[in-house]
């Protein structure tokens, strides 16, 4: 028979899928002897039972927690409901992922109308009691039974009112227990039942309300954000309670055991005396930083320092630690390895490396490649001037620049509409999830920097600024005024999440070059991976940034980038040209761009290979738009050149031009144009050569699909640079290759390699020739749906499609090697920076993926991961 339930004792750190991280870890603290709350843990696999059984608890569960229940009692020596000194439990989620806030906690369980007296005598502090019992009334009838939660803060408002008091603690033990009577008849009104005055009905009650929450639609939106597996399940913490309200003596906090912002090895944290730990995760009252309790609690102060030690040393990382005081007394209420930004998940990494405290191989496995984009984020220009507005907490990095909504479901929509949204509230919850998504960046007025708006902008990397209290939010108006400043809804403000400045209208901002740890961090990936890691760039500038983040070459310089601009009239020429000799006069000219072009490019990447590909897309392309040139004919207003761009767009027009004239197609019906191109490059080479440089020359063929047209191709290739070099007086070895993006090309790799020194797979058009998906149209039509069916787990023009696409791309790469050994492999599709598919290209043998600049990191990143046999999600707790 299956267990479904396990007392702390019984688990380990290690059990993070059944008990869930935070049970995991509460069991890892029990057994290391820490001052833990007694409890126990229900497991996933009961969620799993539940669900699989149409939300059933299964057979068997409430009495093995009952036993357990009773074994706490005992240890407790108190038991639940009990009329003179009652247990009172919490009953929390906790599923291997963490999920802040997004699913359902109940607190104070095991009150009732009369052991809430027994509460108060033990106590000798009627008004904790009641305030305990009315807190529980409030959350186990919204939480549990569904009720209004509006509705019991009404009531508490309305008693605020009535007694004349601005603040809940000035209320008084007889306001207290009235409340909990107006409290229990809201939830009579409301839900149709009397509140469960029995123990055990109140338990069974909440931990089916924890299971129900894993599939609440604020929990599912999350998991579906941060890729967390919807089968995993909710495991359940029953744990006594303690108490930080309990008066002056008391207190709740959290700490860090480094700063979980800059990743600074200083121990950190926010404290609340007299408070419950809720109050401090609400941002409702302002904390005092960690060393200020010293001063009130030296024991248990000492007491935490000596914790926090210890809990770092045994995870051999950063934790992130749930403390209460209770009348003096320190528990610790719950850990995990601790949420961090980018920028000190890097610092702590290569630090931790340097203290001798986990090798340079972890060090890089902690390190999520999506994690680098983080850095890379835009800040304020520090050439932009500019007067801050306001200040708050910087609590997650980066800088945006939006319009101000107000609630979550208007950023949203006006995300929707195409603008750019910066999120304003007083504070978040869990509910304004989808606005906080939706949003560039977020703006609360209240909370710190361990509120639901720091942690949950933190993880998603989204720009944030916590606590700016000098920002007055009137959500009547939809505004916010600052001093004597207002700023209505769809104002622009920018925000700056590194420094916390708010500010009125646009800063310009910019990218950042990360270094340090930044730097340290990825050496060492470079060590550890296989696989090369090229970009994608066509111009000079983008070729040195790349250069910069770390890339080995360039994979693809698509040149159709260079025909546009002020030399789209010379391509037109082209097109246009009647005569042999017009048309030459138009390459020629096009002839001496490119050179130029290809010098610059060759300068940039000097002693790395850079790969040329030559033209792709078909010609009607570098033309006007055939509608609009009919509809200027048909109003009279055409001139002599419109008429022949019309009659030149009506000659290339095409019913499907992706699977058109172009590419090699294209350069066998018009041949002045690859000859062009590679005298171009294989003059800048030279030019290179004699001042002084090291280019390393790649042409690329695109679209081949047939050995023959390829071979017609790379013969040309060789002919025009025979006869370059013997003009030159120079050679140099340099190599011709071919794209393979078509599914024929890699079937009939074997062949085509016969005539290729190279493949590069371009996964673009292999996706869309594979799926039949154009991937100009699907995005924006029927793949969202398809995505939020289920009907593709993932966008195939994002993630490689391994299954599909990679049987093509494993096919190309065994039948190429198998004819030519020393074939060089790689890709050039969006997917060479795209984690998963990195991690695919390592396994499929590939030499290199490439990608675009600033994804550079991120590709060597995952490169180190994939050598280290690393995949799937993040594996922080
Ligand atoms: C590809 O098809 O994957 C590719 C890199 O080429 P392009 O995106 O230019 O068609
Ligand atoms: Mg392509």
């Amino acid at each position: 028979m299956t267990t479904y339930v396990h007392a702390f004792e019984e688990g380990s750190k290690e059990q993070k899928y059944l008990l869930g991280g935070k049970g995991a870890n509460l069991a890892e603290m029990t057994n290391l002897g820490l001052p833990v709350p007694p409890g126990f843990t229900i497991t996933t696999d009961a969620c799993k039972a539940y669900m699989a059984a149409g939300d059933r608890l299964p057979g068997g569960l409430m009495d093995e927690v009952a036993a357990r229940r009773a074994e706490l009692e005992e240890k407790m020596g108190k038991r639940l409901g009990d009329a003179d000194d009652p247990l009172l439990v919490s009953v929390r989620s906790g599923a291997a992922f963490s999920m802040p806030g997004m699913m359902d906690t109940v607190l104070n369980l095991g009150l009732n109308d009369v052991s809430v007296g027994g509460l108060a005598r033990q106590t000798g502090n009627e008004r904790f009691a009641f305030d305990s019992y009315r807190r529980f009334v409030q959350m186990f009838g919204k939480v549990v039974l569904d009720v209004d939660g509006d509705l019991f803060e009404d009531a508490l408002h309305a008693k605020r009112e009535e007694r004349g008091v601005a603040t809940d603690p000035e209320l008084g033990a007889d306001d207290l227990r009235e409340l909990v009577e107006a409290f229990k008849a809201i939830v009579k009104a409301e839900a149709g039942i009397e509140f469960p005055q029995d123990p055990d009905e109140q338990l069974r009650h909440a931990i089916e309300a924890v299971f129900k929450s894993w599939n609440g639609d604020r929990a599912r939106l999350y998991r579906d954000h941060e890729g967390i597996p919807h089968d995993l399940g909710t495991a359940v913490n029953v744990q006594s309670m303690v108490f930080g309200n309990k008066g002056d003596d008391s207190g709740t906090g959290v700490a860090f055991t480094r700063d979980p912002a800059t990743g600074e090895n200083v121990r950190y944290g926010d404290f609340l005396s007299n408070a419950q730990g809720e109050d401090v995760v609400a941002g409702i009252r302002v904390t005092e930083p960690l060393s200020a309790m010293g001063q009130h609690f030296p024991e248990s102060h000492r007491g935490l320092l000596e914790v926090m030690d210890l809990l770092e040393r045994h995870y051999r990382d950063m934790c992130d630690i749930e403390f209460t005081i209770e009348q003096g007394k320190l528990f610790i209420l719950q850990t995990r390895v601790g949420k961090r930004t980018a920028a000190a998940a890097l610092r702590m990494a290569t630090e931790m490396v340097d203290e001798g405290l986990i090798d340079r191989r972890e060090a890089v496995l902690r390190i999520q490649p999506a994690q680098l984009d983080q850095l890379l984020h835009p800040q304020f220009d520090p050439a932009a001037s500019y007067d801050a507005l306001a200040k708050g907490l910087n609590a997650s990095p980066g800088a945006a620049v939006g319009q101000v909504y107000f609630t979550a479901d208007d950023a949203e929509a006006h995300h929707e509409a195409g603008e750019k949204v910066i999120l304003v509230r007083p504070e978040t919850s869990p509910d304004d999830l989808h606005g906080m998504i939706a949003a560039e960046g977020i703006l609360t007025s209240r909370g710190g920097l361990v509120s639901h708006a720091a942690v949950v902008a933190r993880g998603m990397g989204t720009p944030a600024i916590c606590g700016a209290e000098a920002v007055r939010i009137d959500m009547e108006s939809r505004s916010f005024r600052v001093g004597d400043t207002v700023v209505a809804e769809g104002d622009v403000i920018s925000i700056n999440g590194t420094t916390g400045e708010v500010v009125l209208g646009a800063v310009p901002v910019v990218v950042p070059e990360p270094t340090g740890p930044f730097g340290t961090l990825l050496e060492w990936a470079d060590e550890l991976r296989r696989l090369g890691v090229r970009t994608n760039a066509d111009l000079p500038a983008d070729a040195r940034k790349a250069r910069d983040f770390g890339a080995e070459g360039i994979g693809l310089c698509r040149t159709e980038h260079m025909f546009l601009g002020d030399r789209l009239p010379i391509v037109q020429r082209m097109i246009l040209a009647e005569t042999p000799d017009e048309e030459e006069a138009a390459l020629a000219e096009l002839h001496d761009r490119q050179r130029q072009d290809f010098v610059e490019i060759f300068e940039a990447m000097d002693g790395l290979p850079v790969t040329i590909r030559l033209l792709d897309p078909p010609l009607h392309e570098f033309l006007p738009d055939i509608e609009e040139l009919l509809v200027a004919k048909a109003l009279g207003r055409l001139d002599a050149q419109g008429e022949k761009l019309l009659a030149a767009a009506q000659v290339w027009r095409e019913a499907n031009p992706m699977f058109g004239t172009r590419g090699c197609r294209l350069a066998i019906v018009r041949p002045g144009l690859y000859q062009m191109q590679a005298k171009a490059i294989i003059e800048a080479a030279i030019d290179r050569r004699r001042a002084g440089g090291d280019p390393r020359v790649e042409i690329m063929i695109p679209l081949a699909v047939t050995r023959a047209e390829l071979g017609y191709l790379v013969d040309e290739v060789h002919r025009v640079a025979e006869e370059t070099f013997a003009e030159a007086g120079d050679r140099f070895e340099y190599l011709v290759g071919t794209m393979v993006e078509t599914p024929r090309a890699a079937l009939v790799a074997g062949e085509i390699a016969e005539v290729a020194q190279f493949f590069s797979f371009g996964t673009n058009d292999l996706t869309q020739m594979t799926y039949g998906f154009s991937r100009d149209d699907v995005e924006g039509r029927f793949m969202p749906r398809y995505l939020e069916l289920g009907l593709l787990a993932a966008n195939p023009f994002e993630t490689l499609d391994t299954e599909g696409v990679g049987q093509l791309v494993r096919m190309g790469v065994e039948h190429g090697r198998a004819t030519r050994p020393d074939l060089k492999l790689g890709i050039c599709g969006e997917h060479g920076g795209d984690p998963a598919s990195v991690e695919f290209c390592h396994r499929a043998g590939l030499d290199y993926v490439s990608c675009s600049p600033f994804r550079v990191p991120l590709a060597r990143l995952a490169a180190a991961h994939a050598a280290l046999g690393e995949s799937g999600p993040a594996a922080s707790a």
